[in-house]
């Protein structure tokens, strides 16, 4: 789609941000690979949207630096860095049409009439919004103006595309058709990405890697296949997965064996005890051997069984097969797979390898 374009890597160097006393990001380091869709996942005020504005300028860093295809940019002001920015208040014009909102910064560019127009009807199209272009933006519902504000910042061909959760005013259906797409669009438009959402589902269907955001640091970048099955840390393990994995606490019992509810498990050669013990619900299966649950909540969701029990005192789930016959008050036997155990530190809460 584009012509000559340049390397669009994004190098995140020592970046910090106070807000006044409050430490809102402590040393972010983070290398974006060209081409890469980065999502920045988190809870609420745990600082993506603060790293997002220091990487197109909105906001300064405190401390560090950030680099954009080999050339610092945290001096450069937002228009001057070569991103295209779209934002969750979206910001359309309400007294333009949607053509002149898409093409708003394709005039600005002084690009003639006919490459405009081919321009806002092909990002327009990918959006499914062809049918709204006459239409004034202020008429429009949420959904419709944020796909107009999405549209528009495709419609630049940006080497670099910044995005504040972007899906987040679509109905579940639209959403989901739009995120496969959007990740289409990028892809093929060679686009570096970071996209930030809270949203777990969005984040694992989209990225590329996901660097997992908490209490102003990145706690684990990675693939989402391995920031879900090899999380870093206990927070990646209950953040990421619904619901989340399970932990019990795990006794030593001589030479990497481990103790947990009763059961006597491999595990790692660790110089402390105790650890945690860690499994994702779909990860145990009813076997004759295990740890012995007491069924508390039975949930048919259609595909699974979604069982919440009780092992030790602790509360844990299992994703079961949707014909087994559970019920309040059985006892389950339930198997871990043993390459899907996972092991943290109570005390760093850092994975154990
Ligand atoms: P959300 O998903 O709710 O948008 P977020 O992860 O994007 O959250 P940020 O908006 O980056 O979070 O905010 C991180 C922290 O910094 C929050 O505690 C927030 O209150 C604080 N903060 C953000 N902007 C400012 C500001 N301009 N002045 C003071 N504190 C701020």
């Amino acid at each position: 789609m584009k012509g000559t374009r340049k390397m669009a890597e994004i190098q995140i160097k020592n970046v910090a941000k106070k807000f006044g006393a409050y430490q809102a990001l402590h040393d972010i380091n983070l290398t974006i690979a060209d081409q890469e869709f980065m999502v920045l996942l988190g809870a609420s005020g745990c600082g993506k949207t603060t790293l997002l504005r220091i990487i197109c300028g909105l906001e300064t860093a405190t401390e560090g630096e950030v680099w954009i295809g080999g050339r610092r940019v945290d001096h450069l002001a937002p228009k001057d860095r070569g991103i295209a920015m779209v934002f969750q208040n979206y910001a359309v014009f309400p007294h333009l049409t949607v053509f002149e909102n898409i093409g708003f910064g394709l005039r600005m560019q002084k690009l003639p009439d006919d490459e405009v127009r081919r321009r806002v009807e092909r990002v327009a199209s990918l959006m499914h919004i062809e049918m709204l272009l006459k239409r004034y933006s202020g008429e429009l519902s949420g959904g419709q103006r944020q796909r107009v504000a999405v549209a528009r910042a495709l419609a630049m061909e940006p080497d670099v595309i910044l995005m504040d959760e972007p899906l987040s005013n679509l109905d579940a259906l639209l959403r989901m058709e739009m995120r496969a797409e959007l990740k289409g669009v990028l892809a093929e438009s060679k686009t570096t990405a970071v996209y930030v959402t809270h949203d777990q589902v969005e984040a694992m269907s989209m990225a590329d890697r996901i660097s997992v955001m908490h209490q102003g640091e990145i706690v684990q970048a990675a693939s989402p296949i391995e920031v879900y099955r090899n999380p870093a840390a206990e927070f990646v393990a209950s953040f990421i997965g619904n619901p989340p994995m399970n932990f019990l606490r795990a006794e030593a019992a001589g030479d990497g064996k481990w103790s947990v509810a009763g059961n006597v498990i491999d595990g790692p050669r660790y110089g402390k005890s105790p650890l945690q013990f860690a499994i994702r619900p779909e990860d145990m299966q009813p076997a004759g051997d295990g740890l012995e649950a007491k069924v508390k909540i039975v949930e048919p969701l259609g595909a699974h069984l979604l069982v919440t029990c009780e092992v030790n005192g602790t509360l844990f789930r299992a994703v079961l097969d949707s014909d087994m016959e559970v019920k309040r008050g059985d006892m389950l036997t339930l198997a871990p797979q043993t390459d899907r155990v996972r092991w943290f530190d109570p005390e760093t809460t850092l994975a154990v390898a």
